[in-house]
């Protein structure tokens, strides 16, 4: 079997045209900013927390990490905790990986708890796993891989925890879902009270859709069930067409084959032919399903697709390299079959920068297909004048969301996921606040929406715009919680005042 995915696919032929020469060759000299957040950010004694974005350092009075199974002496911990931080009226929040970008997972000044956990029960029968709240993708994939097994959705890298993928309400390659809370089937989820209460479509149903991309602020999710389905060997297909047309032509492939179960796109990011064009790669289930390998990822391919990747900043010649590679060597490498669980398999690290005074931004925003021209435009009219360097563009198919009352999918939806980087430094903080309100602002014109676990630069008005039911949410949320201990930055920027 053809082991190369298409992540290693890029990284191999990358390495044919010899990347790293190029990334010294290209890439301009701009003298840096002003840096941004100050290097002594916060007058604080206790513990600082950040999360992936670098740009969210937050004072936290308690930070504790569990690893213990959801049973007594882990429920007995969270309940003595809770009722610490409220009498002493501090912020509670739970987490896992700390990828979300915006402080959703920290309480400023107040118990921050992070999860660590292994517990995974599989019922090959019910087609279900439970799950910890804390045991991360990687795990699930390894545990499950073993079985013959596979999530049915999850995000397309493995580092984060199951219930922060619920509570932001993820989704990813696999097609034609919704996102991954349509996938589980119930949760244990611990009140401010303390009390442990099971939620599920039928069982506190009020509940389960406020914890449902509800951000951690209703209680603690301590497992869940979730769905698995058959791993299975795929064979992928590749197909360019314009960027405008993306839209129709990814909705419709979907619709017209049922048997495509993964999918995504990508879109040509360089200056002179900013998302003119898109690779469309849809996987099917292969003839031949005998002796599935281990789950992989890209493996030792990893560090040279990091260069290639890398090179793009600041160059639009490598950034035309890396789409000559991905639209015309990739299809002739990588035609052969890959796992569904290799897949998925992919560390966020794979793609690191290591470089300190530069970090990765994602935004993420959800058009319907037919309004994905429009998109398109206003992306080619608001990303290039700004100073933020686009290096990827991925974009999924995500069905209506008719669960969660935060939804961002209130019909099927393009997503397009944007990886930025960023300098750290207060112009480049300014300029990525004011390009993202811009983008907003055209995705709601077009009655999109975007994603709540990235940077908080929209404002208060385009964030009611776009979550309707924000003000719903909040109400209930006060409800479930009198006293307001489930609080992060989310709660706190754009929820506390409605
Ligand atoms: C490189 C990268 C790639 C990504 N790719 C995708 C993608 O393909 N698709 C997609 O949809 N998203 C994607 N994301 C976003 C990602 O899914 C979210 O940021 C997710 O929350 C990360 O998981 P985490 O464990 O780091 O969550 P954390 O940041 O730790 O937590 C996120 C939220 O979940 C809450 N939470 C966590 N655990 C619990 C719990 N036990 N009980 C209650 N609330 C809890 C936290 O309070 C917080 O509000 C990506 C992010 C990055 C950085």
């Amino acid at each position: 079997m053809n082991k190369i995915t298409r992540r290693s696919l890029l990284a191999g032929a990358g390495a044919v045209v010899g990347a790293g020469a190029y990334r010294a060759w290209d890439q301009q000299t701009i003298p840096a900013g002003l840096p941004f957040p100050a290097t002594d950010p916060v007058q604080a004694t206790g513990t600082i927390l950040n999360d992936a974005s670098l740009l969210s350092p937050t004072p936290v009075a308690r930070h504790l990490t569990f690893s213990e199974a959801p049973e007594t002496k882990l429920l007995t911990a969270l309940r003595s905790e809770l009722t610490d931080a409220q009498s002493a009226s501090r912020a509670f929040s739970a987490s896992a990986a700390r990828h979300s970008m915006g402080g959703q997972s920290l309480p400023r000044e107040g118990t921050a708890v992070t999860f660590e956990q292994s517990t995974l029960t599989p019922d090959t029968q019910a087609g279900t796993y439970r799950v910890a709240a804390g045991v991360r993708w990687s795990q699930v994939i390894a545990d499950l891989d073993k079985i013959g097994f596979s999530p049915k959705v999850m995000q397309s890298n493995n580092d984060f925890g199951v219930a922060s993928t619920f509570a932001v309400n993820a989704h990813g390659w696999p097609v034609p879902h919704s996102a991954f809370g349509s996938t589980v089937r119930s949760l244990r989820l611990m009140r401010a009270d303390g009390e442990v209460i099971t939620c599920s479509r039928n069982e506190n149903e009020d509940q389960f859709s406020l914890a449902m991309g509800g951000y951690g602020l209703n209680g603690v999710i301590l497992d869940l069930d979730v769905e698995m389905v058959k791993n299975e060997r795929l064979m992928p297909t590749f197909e360019t067409v314009s960027g405008a047309d993306f839209g129709p032509k990814f909705a419709g492939a979907l619709a017209s084959d049922p048997s495509i179960s993964m999918a995504y796109g990508r879109l040509d990011v360089t200056i002179d032919g900013f998302f003119d064009e898109a690779l469309m790669i849809t996987y099917r289930t292969d003839e031949n399903q005998a002796d599935l390998p281990p789950a992989s990822g890209s493996g030792w391919m990893s560090k040279v697709s990091r260069d290639i990747f890398r090179a793009q900043l600041g160059s639009d010649r490598a950034k035309r390299r890396r789409w000559f590679v991905e639209t015309e060597v990739g299809p002739r490498l990588g035609s052969g079959g890959v796992t569904r669980n290799s897949l998925i398999n992919e560390p966020v690290v794979t793609l690191d920068d290591g470089d300190p005074t530069r970090t990765d931004i994602l935004h993420e925003y959800f058009v319907s297909p037919a309004r994905f021209h429009e998109f398109i435009a206003a992306c080619q009219d608001v990303i290039p004048s700004s100073f933020q360097e686009l290096l990827n563009i991925t974009l999924r198919y995500v069905a209506t969301d008719t669960d969660s009352v935060l939804t961002y999918a209130t019909e099927p939806r393009i997503a397009a996921v944007m990886l930025f980087s960023q300098e750290m430094s207060v112009r480049g903080e300014a300029d990525m606040a004011r390009m993202t309100q811009a983008l907003i602002e055209r995705t709601l014109e077009i009655g999109g929406t975007y994603y709540l676990p990235y940077r908080l630069h929209a404002t208060d008005p385009q964030f009611q715009r776009a979550y309707s039911r924000a003000a719903e949410f909040a109400a209930r949320k006060r409800a479930a919680d009198p006293g307001l201990v489930f609080r992060n930055a989310l709660w706190d920027r754009y929820m506390a005042k409605l």
